[in-house]
């Protein structure tokens, strides 16, 4: 096959055939001169609340923020533990750590999400909440989770930053327990041009506290009635998002397909650990990630690299116990340790054309000598 470039993800054509759409968008923001509070961020809270079926939808800073705010919202702090995988973005235990709590970290299983029978072993006097991190576009296991959560009355609060869309049992990822979080970082299922985050929620109580805490504790009369902090998306790049959100689920079917590709391509490789195939069960996979195991990392991934195709593995390489300078433990997760030898991210996302995904294909299957 011809040899190409394969980024692990393309930043410069992310916006596809909506860019001079986009572009109008933000113009359209600049000539309103509205920026902060604006139309344009209602329209897309309405938007994303209607899509997920959720009460109330919040934009905020950042997804790291969405956790946080929702922590804060639900009222978790100082002495309280939340439960959640250690295969997780370090936000994930940092937004826990800065309310005041305690992120305990437990095992994944073959799937890459938090492993159900490792959830009850580590509760304690003071857990308050299970956080799973709906991670690479799957949701976990929900119906385990939430026997769990009733069983010792936990709240359920979603990391769903890579999971828009995403579904178990027709039921969209974030829309769970008491709230569930998204990041629209650039590189996400939904990206915009920054940072931007939201918190969605069905509790009232939550979904009013989430609002006041993101903007000073300032209601809509502009009294201020709680303290709060500044942790608003901004009107520019909700204006971005509504025009994204467009084709999102389109791209989101872009994204299975291109799954399938990696599937029908890749199965026969012994060596290989594929992510689960887009099936049409219990779970609706949407694949922000395509995250395989293979003995041969390093060796895959030099081979790769060689021919032009950037493949990284998550977080840099480690999962949440293994930063020493967080000092969180424990000392071992049998199988996050042994995956993290293994596991690496091919390119997966809607700037990938089908000779793209052919051409890692063909040179992975090369690599292990299939011709
Ligand atoms: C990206 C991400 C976050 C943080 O989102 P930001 O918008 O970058 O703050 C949190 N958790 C997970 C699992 C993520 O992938």
């Amino acid at each position: 096959m011809k040899s190409r470039t394969v980024p692990f993800f393309n930043y410069p054509e992310m916006l596809g055939e909506s860019k001079q759409e986009v572009l109008d968008a933000i113009s359209n923001v600049i000539d309103r001169g509205a920026y902060i509070l604006q139309k344009d961020l209602t329209e897309f809270e309405e938007s994303l609340k209607s899509y997920l079926n959720v009460k109330h939808a919040i934009g905020v800073a950042d997804g790291t923020n969405a956790l946080l705010l929702a922590l804060r919202a639900a009222g978790i702090g100082e002495g309280d533990e939340v439960i959640m995988a250690s295969h997780t973005y370090v936000a994930t235990a940092g937004a826990v750590h800065y309310v005041g709590a305690k992120p305990v970290l437990v095992d994944c299983g073959p799937d890459h999400m938090i492993d159900p029978a490792q959830i009850e072993p580590a509760i304690s006097a003071r857990t308050k909440v299970i956080m799973p991190t709906q991670l690479n576009g799957r949701t976990a296991d929900m119906d385990k989770i939430a026997a769990i959560a009733d069983k010792h009355g936990l709240r359920i609060i979603e990391d769903a930053a890579q999971a828009l869309g995403s579904k178990f049992k027709d039921q969209y990822a974030g829309t769970f327990g008491t709230a569930g979080t998204f990041s629209f970082y650039p590189a996400k299922l939904l990206g915009c041009l920054g940072d931007g985050g939201a918190v969605v929620t069905n509790d009232d109580f939550i979904g009013e506290q989430v609002r006041l805490l993101r903007d000073h504790g300032r209601d809509d009369s502009g009294e201020f009635v709680s303290w709060g902090t500044n942790s608003r998306l901004d009107n520019i790049q909700a204006a971005v998002l509504n025009v994204r959100l467009k084709s999102f689920d389109r791209d989101l079917l872009r994204r299975r397909e291109i799954a399938s590709l990696y599937q029908q391509g890749l199965c026969e490789i012994e060596n290989l650990h594929l992510p689960p195939a887009p099936s049409r069960g219990d779970h609706y996979d949407v694949y922000q990630n395509y995250e395989i195991e293979c003995a041969e990392r390093q060796e895959l991934l030099a081979y790769l690299s060689e021919r032009n195709i950037r493949c990284i593995v998550q977080w840099g390489g480690k999962p949440v116990h293994q930063l020493a300078a967080l000092d969180l433990g424990p000392s071992s997760l049998p199988y996050t340790d042994e995956m993290f030898k293994k596991c690496m991210l091919l390119p997966m996302n809607t700037t990938l054309s089908n000779d793209d995904v052919e051409y890692v294909i063909a040179t992975i299957r090369s690599f292990y000598g299939n011709k």
